[in-house]
């Protein structure tokens, strides 16, 4: 049952204030017309209410669907599109035409609504009754050309919506229908995304900055900045016995480096991170916030740069980027929410191995990679860091798993904001790198190393990600869509000539939306 699904999205909204999306629901609406009398129609609205049942007994579909009469008349068209608006737990709208539903019928009410729209094209018999089929049958089940007519109109009107087309209880709809429905929700919830900047930018850097007014206009985040110091503060009031329950919970969930709890300096260190993780947490959930940012330019009265602590945060659900990433910070959010909290984290691309016909990207942090990436148990251990000049940092190191996961970055161009996505498969990391004590990540980019990073460089790509296993590119493309940004898909059938004129192409295209 759908429940399921809802207390794996609700435990990543990990105790974040405000509403949760627990009661967010998809209104199904069927459409007809009367030319076919009234035991058609009452035919249409049994089917129409059976599938509504089916799906909302699918463990891939996470929200209710709920059933709505079916219209056949302009004035009942758009009378439930305005309620669909006024209701706030209705994160979007399914349409489907069992029969012939003249679409004239449909403007007013696709002119009027203002939720995400998936126009599913399905149809109620899964294969045709050779025997007996006759021209009742056929007027009854016309959905194939019934939903040519919807099609139409949404896109006479250049109205987005998602497509999904299939028998409606094949599991390849009802999975793609799911994440569609999880991503609009996203979407729709989204909008409280708040994300607490501890310190700005890293000076000089440019594809960190960003138009925080247009990310709130397009995209519904509120990003504002808090001093270090609120931290430093905070900090002060968390207790030893705090540190230690927290320390107890660190030996359950990950193993130490050898020695780490036998030598002061380095217990102390660890201790130190878990004050930090008690301390930002509880402003983080004070404060309502779904992600922070910091900078190690800006660390006035912390000894040391939050690794551990921010890994910790970010595996509760919470986003995060490092050096004033707003935009990441968001991101990783987002993609946490869509993933239910699994296999998702910020990520950098790093370093090249650049063996011909073996090449891989190696990524990591300084220190931050989210423990959701990690292959078997992470663990703590305490090492200094080049840059940055404070004390030695506890963190916790990791190998990434093997497996498919993308690679996503949001830029802004000035004007507009641009997603780009790219596919990858991430391989086992064949080394110990005895010296490189942080977490990682090997992977072969789509559609080979060279020409991704090629691709990623012509589309103004960061060196910054949200990297993850467990939210696909067809979710990250729906999302954009439903926000309404640019977004680029860089994945195996990708070559740079048709990259370049895509990339062209959109530069027009933008300038006039
Ligand atoms: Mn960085």
């Amino acid at each position: 049952m759908y429940l399921i699904c809802l207390e794996k999205i609700i435990g990543s909204r990990y105790s974040i204030g405000g509403e949760s999306m627990k009661s967010l629901k998809f209104w199904f609406i069927t459409g007809s017309q009367h030319l076919y009398g009234e035991e058609t129609l009452q035919e249409v609205a049994e089917h129409a209410e059976e599938m509504v049942g089916f799906f909302n007994q699918q463990n891939n579909i996470c929200y209710e669907i709920i059933y709505k009469p079916v219209v056949t008349t302009p004035e009942e068209i758009l009378n439930t599109m305005i309620e669909a608006n006024g209701d706030v737990n209705c994160a979007g709208v399914i349409t489907w035409m069992h029969t012939f539903s003249p679409s004239k019928m449909w403007i007013n009410g696709l002119k009027a609504i203002q939720k995400p729209m998936l126009h599913l094209h399905t149809q109620f018999n899964k294969e045709i009754p050779w025997d007996t089929i006759d021209m009742d049958f056929m007027n009854t089940n016309q959905s194939a050309h019934g939903d040519r007519e919807h099609g139409f109109i949404f896109t006479r009107m250049g109205i987005k919506r998602k497509v999904v087309v299939g028998y409606y209880q094949d599991p390849k709809v009802i999975e793609r229908m799911g994440k569609w429905l999880n991503v609009a929700a996203v979407a729709y919830q989204g909008a409280d995304i708040k994300i607490m900047r501890l310190g700005d930018n890293m000076r000089e850097v440019a594809v960190t900055e960003g138009d925080k007014v247009e990310a709130q206009i397009k995209l519904g985040w509120h990003v504002n900045t808090y001093g270090v110091g609120d931290l430093v503060e905070k900090m002060k009031e968390v207790t030893e016995s705090q540190v230690d329950d927290l320390m107890e919970q660190y030996k359950e969930s990950y193993t130490f480096a050898d020695g780490i709890l036998e030598d002061s300096s380095q217990r102390e260190a660890v201790r130190y991170q878990a004050k930090v993780e008690i301390a930002l947490k509880g402003m983080l959930e004070e404060g309502g916030f779904s992600g922070f940012t910091n900078t190690f330019e800006d660390l006035h009265g912390l000894k040391q740069l939050p690794g551990l602590a921010s890994q910790r945060i970010m595996e509760a659900g919470f986003g995060f980027g490092p050096e004033g990433d707003w935009k990441v910070a968001a991101m990783v959010r987002v993609m946490k929410m869509i993933s239910g909290n699994k296999g998702t984290s910020l990520m950098e691309d790093y370093t090249y191995h650049l063996e011909g016909g073996n090449e891989a990207i190696l990524g990591a942090h300084m220190l931050e990679i989210c423990p959701t990436l990690a292959e078997d148990k992470p663990r703590i251990e305490v090492h200094t860091l080049g840059i940055g000049g404070k004390d030695a940092p506890a963190r916790l190191t990791f190998s990434g798993k093997e497996g498919k996961a993308i690679c996503v970055s949001l830029v802004d161009m000035g004007g507009r904001l641009r997603l780009i996505i790219l596919d990858v498969e991430a391989i086992k990391v064949p080394y110990d790198m005895p010296n490189l004590p942080v977490a990682r990540v090997l992977w072969k980019p789509m559609p080979s190393m060279l020409e991704s990073a090629e691709a990623w460089i012509y589309a103004g790509g960061a060196h910054h990600t949200a990297f993850s296993y467990d939210v696909t590119a067809e979710e990250m493309i729906d999302w954009a869509e439903l926000m309404d940004i640019e977004c680029i898909h860089i994945n195996k059938s990708t070559t740079i000539p048709n990259l370049k004129r895509e990339l062209a192409i959109n530069e027009l295209l933008w300038k006039f939306k």
